[in-house]
């Protein structure tokens, strides 16, 4: 009997989305099912940024099996509790966005709630107050323990700061130990068969690789997805100008700061991301608003530390592939699309692409529902974070600049004005999907006029003492709390032992 399973996967790139899929791969699909091939070029080389996260991949990496010391140590990785957004809402301005909520949900009703009824009382504490992240990340400090022992607040988490080339590296030892074959060399030409499908690819030394399944993970290349089938791009930048960006690390004299800093600029923004042994720095900038040159001169006059590279210059456009599965191949990181790193959401992507791609993983008949299925998620993913991404540059009163001025002014998704306004008329927001939102709203000045009408069962007394005891335990157990260096030097003391 002819077999109906997936015998051959070919991984075409090894940035952090090649690497990460075959280590996904190799973890979850059984060794005797298939076998998988993995070709990148060193000549080609990555991407080499992408250096922020979020809390998801601590899931991926305990799905692997990865210590988090171990992942520390060979990744040079720091700790994130969020982002730091300075001159966002309005010059001078600054706000957190925490990992995890702020507050507790306390009789169904969100958090922010509370909050927004002890505004119109007349309090003025920042929202950041009632969340032990922001809390935490602001005051240098991070818990030596896990933070996922219950506290009387809603959960709280984190992610890291890592070096993507590391990342990429500790993940080709782990699939290289589980059976991935790596292959050195430039792919020059896919063969296809009558349907289009992919049969096989052929390298410069004229070595075929053919495969069932083909998984591009070939950047913003797209060798397999644009060059062979031909997916068109769905063109975002008229929402997400930005276009570019300069990107240079720098030492790091300073001490460690658990979040990473986006700080808004005339024509786009800039990063500090806190590694072990440095610091990476970049300017996404609009290159239709300023040029490679003075975006690379506002980088360098305002690093941390002395550079420790040459600047290098990247060049994107925000949108997605139409398809990110198409026959027998799915495109997987920067072949299937690039938002913006503002929300560090990328190597998220990436991780959604896998994990979908293992849930609904095909047999060599390639079943259409599966693909729309596939399609049809990640397609949620990206316009979900899209919307999300976009409110950052549009809900900003910064009038300093055409940048500015375009972003303030630009026609927006219908699904992100009507969540806009939902936001702005009550505070109400689906909390579950889009649980980020609050402290973006509100950060950038989208304060909700009304707040819900059932607190109103609460005297301001009562509601005074119920946030003033909030306060008071997150500042507590913020002060329970060791600097951040402790947690990364009592992690890497582990494997030392
Ligand atoms: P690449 O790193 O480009 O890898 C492509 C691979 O394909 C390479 O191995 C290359 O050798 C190979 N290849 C290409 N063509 C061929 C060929 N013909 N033959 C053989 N091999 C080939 N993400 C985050 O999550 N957080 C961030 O903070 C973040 N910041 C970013 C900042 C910027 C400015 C940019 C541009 C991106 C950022 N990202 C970030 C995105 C992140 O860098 C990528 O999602 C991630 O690195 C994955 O890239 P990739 O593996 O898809 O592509």
């Amino acid at each position: 009997m002819i077999s109906n399973h997936i015998e051959n996967i070919v991984i075409v790139g090894g940035g952090t989305a090649g690497w990460m899929t075959a280590a996904a791969m190799a973890n979850r699909l059984p060794r005797n099912l298939c076998k998988i091939t993995l070709i990148e070029s060193d000549a080609i080389g990555t991407v080499g940024v992408g250096e922020s996260t979020i809390p998801h991949i601590r899931q991926f990496n305990e799905t692997l099996g990865i210590a988090e010391s171990e992942f520390l140590l060979k990744t040079h990785a720091t700790v994130k509790l969020g982002i730091k957004f300075n001159d966002w809402g309005a010059l001078g301005e600054c706000y957190f966005h925490p990992f995890g909520e702020h507050g507790e949900l306390t009789q169904g009703i969100d958090f922010h709630q509370y909050w927004l009824k002890a505004k119109s009382m007349g309090e003025d504490f920042r929202l950041e107050q009632y969340s032990i992240a922001a809390m935490a990340a602001l005051s240098g400090k991070f818990p030596l323990s896990t933070p996922n022992k219950p506290t009387a607040f809603k959960d709280y988490t984190y992610s890291y700061h890592i070096d993507a080339n590391a990342y990429a590296k500790f993940l080709r030892d782990y699939a290289a130990k589980r059976g991935v074959k790596r292959v050195e060399g430039k792919v020059i030409k896919v063969k296809q068969h009558l349907n289009e499908a992919i049969e096989s690819v052929v390298l410069e030394n004229g070595e075929i690789i053919s495969g069932d399944l083909f998984i591009d993970c070939s950047g913003f290349r797209a060798l397999l997805m644009a060059q062979t089938l031909k997916v068109p791009y769905l063109d975002w930048s008229h929402w997400l100008p930005t276009d570019s960006a300069v990107a240079v690390p720098c030492e790091n004299n300073i001490s460690l700061q658990p979040y990473t800093q986006a700080t808004a600029r005339i024509a786009g923004w800039q990063w500090q991301i806190p590694l072990q042994h440095r610091i990476g720095n970049g300017h996404v900038f609009s290159s239709q608003f300023m040029s490679e040159q003075q975006a690379t001169d506002i980088l360098l006059q305002s690093l941390p530390g002395k550079p420790t590279a040459e600047p290098k210059v990247l060049r994107f456009k925000a949108g997605r592939r139409q398809y990110s599965w198409q026959k027998n191949c799915i495109a997987i990181g920067l072949s299937s699309g690039f938002l913006e790193p503002l929300e560090s959401t990328s190597i998220y992507l990436i991780q959604q692409g896998v994990n979908k791609l293992l849930e609904l993983f095909p047999d060599k008949h390639f079943h259409q529902a599966l693909t729309n299925e596939y399609n049809a998620s990640m397609s949620d993913q990206y316009e979900l974070i899209r919307n999300f991404i976009i409110l950052h540059f549009h809900a900003s009163k910064r009038s300093d600049s055409d940048f500015w001025n375009y972003c303030r002014n630009m026609p927006i998704p219908e699904d992100l004005s009507y969540l806009i306004a939902l936001f702005a008329e009550s505070g109400r927001i689906d909390l579950r999907q889009f649980g980020v939102w609050p402290a973006v709203c509100i950060g950038q000045n989208i304060v909700p006029q009304n707040y819900d009408a059932r607190l109103d069962v609460m005297t301001h007394k009562q509601l005074s003492e119920f946030m003033a005891a909030h306060r008071k335990k997150v500042q507590s157990l913020v002060d329970s709390f060791p600097m951040a260096e402790e947690f990364i030097t009592a992690s890497l003391r582990q494997v030392a032992l």
